[in-house]
């Protein structure tokens, strides 16, 4: 634990605007640590965002099932993510 921005609070929230951007990242899993936990902390914080990632996450689990696939195609990140545009999820 020698990185100095990882888990220092002082280092201020991550804003709406990035934590949106890197929504989808986290959902996906290619946010680094400190990203990773940037967006996680600024969920468990702001209801709003907290809102975004619960629908953003609930329709991806919805889309995989109903796809029944390993392996989300790399051509359905764009629809999901216009979908969730259109719905107001995301920004
Ligand atoms: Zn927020």
């Amino acid at each position: 634990m020698t990185d100095v921005h990882a888990v220092d609070p002082s280092a201020g929230p991550m804003s709406c605007r990035e934590a949106t951007a890197r929504l989808w990242e986290y959902l996906d899993g290619e946010l680094n640590v400190e990203h990773s936990a940037g967006v996680r902390r600024h969920v468990a914080a702001c209801p709003s965002c907290a809102a975004r990632h619960d629908g953003a996450l609930a329709l991806l689990r919805t889309v995989l099932r109903t796809r029944h696939a390993d392996a989300v195609p790399p051509t359905l990140r764009p629809r999901v993510t216009a979908m969730l545009r259109a719905q107001g999820l995301l920004a």
